[in-house]
């Protein structure tokens, strides 16, 4: 079967100016994806092109193994640019409006309303609703036709903590009934309990994909021993020059969390005095900053 998404060499270029350059994106089946870049990275425009809102200047685009047309939107749920919703009427009027333009059965809004977790306020006028029900009742909308993949740009955008893990929650909970969700931000934190996989995009090009295990990986065994100098020639002993790192006295040791107690025994037995064995996890942030290069801010 065909990949939801599947973009090959994409390019648009306005005028001189280049949006999207050769990008070259999967999206399997079932997977979330997040598509991170900051602002200007040429997100918008690649989900654009894959709604067949706009041209690609080159290159090719295959959502569910077709060129987008009108045909295959059945299968596609999106929430691009904010929703246009009627402020003086309820979510559920909203709704059955867009139900109507769109030729789905009314018990279908009562669905995604559950869904949502908007039903109690279904009544409630639009413009009464938090930021963040104006989002879940755009995803309503997305849901209406019950589509089997969801592009959604910036979903998580200016919502509060609370917002943020309705979100997730719902966002998982469509993904294990099968649904393939793609969705934009420009906030590794606001995305990475969602995602399974992330491309980081900046200026048009996809410069790393890379999932949460992999950022999570690398933590290190911070190691204080003396005298510092046998303690160095047992650590590049045990685990390779490559992975002991000096930071002062003290060494950061790339290896595995499991390895402290071998490497505690090893530097004892040898008769070196341990001061400090403690597991340093991860720094996501600083791992993803080096992920895309960003020299700047990456320590
Ligand atoms: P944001 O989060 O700010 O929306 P983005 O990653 O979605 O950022 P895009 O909106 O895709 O980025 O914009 C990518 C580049 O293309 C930007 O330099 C933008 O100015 C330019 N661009 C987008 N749409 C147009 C247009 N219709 N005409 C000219 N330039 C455009």
């Amino acid at each position: 079967m065909s990949n939801p998404v599947e973009t090959s060499e994409l390019t648009k270029r306005y005028g001189r100016s280049v949006a999207v350059e050769n990008l070259n994106l999967t999206v399997p089946s079932g997977e979330v994806y997040g598509f991170l870049g900051p602002n200007g990275a040429g997100k918008t425009t690649t989900l654009r092109m894959l709604l067949g809102l706009t041209r690609p200047t080159s290159g090719s685009l295959r959502v569910f193994g077709k060129t987008p047309s009108a045909g295959y939107l059945s299968q596609v749920g999106a929430l691009i640019e904010g929703p246009a919703f009627y402020p003086y009427l309820s979510g559920l009027e909203n709704l059955r409006v867009l139900a109507g333009h769109a030729g789905v059965r009314r018990t279908r809004v009562d669905a995604v309303l559950e869904t949502v977790d908007l039903a109690e306020r279904a009544k409630d006028k639009y413009r009464t609703y938090s930021l963040g029900m104006k989002q879940r009742l755009g995803l309503a909308a997305a849901l209406l036709k019950d589509p089997r993949l969801l592009i959604l740009d910036e979903p998580t955008n200016g919502l509060d903590p609370v917002g943020m893990a309705d979100m997730r929650t719902l966002l998982r909970k469509l993904a294990a009934e099968g649904v393939t969700v793609l969705l934009s931000s420009h906030l590794l934190a606001e995305v990475e309990q969602i995602c399974d996989r992330f491309g980081v995009i900046t200026n048009g090009h996809l410069v790393a994909e890379t999932t949460i295990a992999e950022l999570r990986a690398g933590g290190t065994l911070r190691v204080r021993a003396e005298p510092s100098d046998r303690a160095k020639t047992h650590l590049v002993s045990l685990v390779g020059a490559a992975a002991v790192h000096a930071d002062g006295p003290a060494f950061d040791v790339r290896v595995a969390p499991g390895e402290a107690g071998r490497i505690n025994t090893a530097l004892v037995t040898a008769g070196v005095s341990v001061h400090e064995l403690r597991w340093r996890e991860p720094d996501l942030e600083q791992n993803f900053l080096e992920l895309i290069g960003d020299d700047d801010h990456a320590g």
